[in-house]
């Protein structure tokens, strides 16, 4: 191989690398685009009564109201699904089941009907 095959080969290479790294670049570029506008269109917004539902029961995840964890129940009690709040075995009626019937009461559904849970 002569000095001049060699330069030939040498930019050859470089020319690889330089491609391979602008179509990864615009691949990335792409698939970012695609994740935004998934993530902008598709995110489910959760009630954010179930949030603070959840951080007044005793977060204990024993399941022992028959949901896998605190957050399942919370979501049940907030969509009306369950109406009895000492369903949470682990609660107590001052520091849990009181606290969230008040809640629930103060923070009616958007089309003003109230959740109507008992102990
Ligand atoms: S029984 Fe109470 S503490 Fe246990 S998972 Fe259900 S809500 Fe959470």
């Amino acid at each position: 191989m002569n000095e001049g095959q060699f330069i030939l080969l040498e930019s050859a290479v470089d020319l690889t690398f330089l491609w391979s790294f602008l179509i990864l670049l615009a691949l990335g570029a792409v698939l970012g685009v695609l994740i935004f506008v998934a993530v902008k269109f598709f995110t489910v917004k959760e009630d954010p009564r179930i949030a603070d539902v959840e951080k007044m029961l005793p977060n204990a995840n024993c399941g022992a109201c028959g949901y896998p964890g605190c957050h399942g129940f919370a979501e049940a009690l907030v969509k009306g699904k369950e109406k009895k709040v000492s369903k949470c075995r682990v609660g107590k009626e001052a520091t849990t089941y009181d606290p969230i019937i008040a809640y629930l009461r103060a923070h009616p559904n958007e089309d003003g009907s109230s959740i109507e849970v008992t102990k």
